[in-house]
């Protein structure tokens, strides 16, 4: 029996699950093909969207438009699926050195406005050892994966458009007008497969950076879970009852994928000298973030081969870039608009020519 859709997307990690949310408000017909890996970067991540990043506290790229969008798309699909797809969880930051202090302190006086002192210093001294006090890092989020991911899965399968399968190039037959993929024929087939792409035979040339993190979850009963946490590392909220995410490491060069004793042993000794609470340890986590070497998405249609397209190369802040680019992919897909430059693949146009 032939299966004739607009679109087959390869994937349901966030890219795969954002893009088929958008197709879906549009009223699109497609397939999802995943093929359910236990661990996947969407899987292992924390599902933090934070407005500054890195030592000096920069804003991230775009900060206001891409965190109120995806504050506005979680609550939408949240809305749908009747979860909690994302809370506010502003996160304190306690000063892991003199440094860190006065380089917060310093963006505080610049006027960086997601940066607050915080009054209550002695408000975590329960929980905490800080002697160098902590600061407030406002309109943070969490993004809750562990309950969308699964939630956005089941309205998939019940709408009978996901294929639980490994996608298979041997069987992709790529024409002028459309694709066919076994008994599917679409107009095309965009690839949200992550890692996958960096052997995907269309789009492999382009710069991918696979850079690894590991991380803990932890049961803590003590702790407050209005906030995320972070010193050096950091402690996140899961959404079950005194859980938490600790992490992450990031690895831009790594023998293997795997879990290692070492990220294992140190992240213990972190959480033991920060901690004035017992904890312990419920699973131990490794995955690959699929990042770029410029640090920017790869998002739109191969310059050469109309009837492909890829929504990739998120990095470490996929939770906010795929709903923003997903959506952009789909005013292009249906609408032509433009996307945006940084982020279209066409700047790839030469290499994939290749
Ligand atoms: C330790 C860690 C912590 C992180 N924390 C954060 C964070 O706090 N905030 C943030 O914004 N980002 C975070 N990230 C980054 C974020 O997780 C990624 O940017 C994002 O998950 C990438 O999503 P994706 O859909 O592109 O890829 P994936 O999650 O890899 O999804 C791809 C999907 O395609 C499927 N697939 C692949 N090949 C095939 C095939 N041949 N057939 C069928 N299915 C296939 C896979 O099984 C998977 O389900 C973190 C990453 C790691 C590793």
């Amino acid at each position: 029996m032939n299966l004739q859709v607009d679109y087959l997307i390869i994937g349901q990690g966030l890219c795969g699950t954002w893009l088929s949310w958008y197709l879906t408000k549009e009223n699109r017909s497609f397939i999802v093909i995943d093929k359910n890996e236990p661990t996947t970067p969407s899987k292992v991540s924390a599902g933090i969207i934070n407005p500054v990043t890195g030592r000096r506290m920069v804003k991230v790229w775009m900060a206001e438009q891409i965190l109120s969008f995806a504050r506005e798309a979680y609550n939408e699909i949240g809305n749908f699926l009747d979860i909690t797809a994302i809370s506010q969880k502003n996160m304190i930051d306690f000063f892991p050195n003199a440094l860190q202090r006065l380089v917060f302190l310093e963006r505080m006086e610049e006027g960086e406005e997601y940066l607050n002192s915080f009054p209550e210093q002695n408000q975590f001294n329960t929980f905490f050892n800080y002697d160098l006090g902590c600061g407030e890092i406002r309109h943070s989020y969490i993004a809750h994966l562990d309950v969308l991911l699964p939630a956005w899965r089941q309205q998939l399968k019940d709408n009978k458009q996901l294929f639980e399968e490994e996608f298979e190039f041997e069987k992709l037959v790529i024409r002028e007008q459309s694709i066919q993929y076994g008994d599917i024929t679409a107009e095309k087939i965009i690839f949200c497969d992550g890692l996958s792409s960096f052997s995907n035979p269309f789009f492999k040339q382009l710069p991918f950076a696979p850079n690894k993190g590991e991380a803990l979850i932890v049961e803590i009963p003590d702790v407050p879970d209005q906030h995320i946490y972070k010193k050096g590392f950091l402690l996140a909220p899961l959404q079950a009852r005194n859980t938490f995410w600790f992490g992450s490491n990031y690895q831009w060069s790594f023998p293997h994928p795997e879990r290692t004793p070492e990220f294992y042993e140190q992240a213990h000794r972190h959480l033991k000298a920060w901690l004035k609470v017992p904890f312990s340890i419920l699973e131990h986590k490794a995955s690959i973030r699929p990042a770029t070497l410029e640090r920017r998405p790869f998002v739109g249609l191969h310059p050469h081969q109309k009837t492909l397209g890829i929504l990739n190369g998120m990095g470490t802040k996929g939770c906010s870039l795929a709903p923003f680019f997903a959506s952009q992919l789909v005013d292009h897909l249906l609408r032509k608009k433009e996307i945006m430059p940084e982020a279209d693949i066409k700047r790839f146009q030469k290499i994939l020519a290749r």
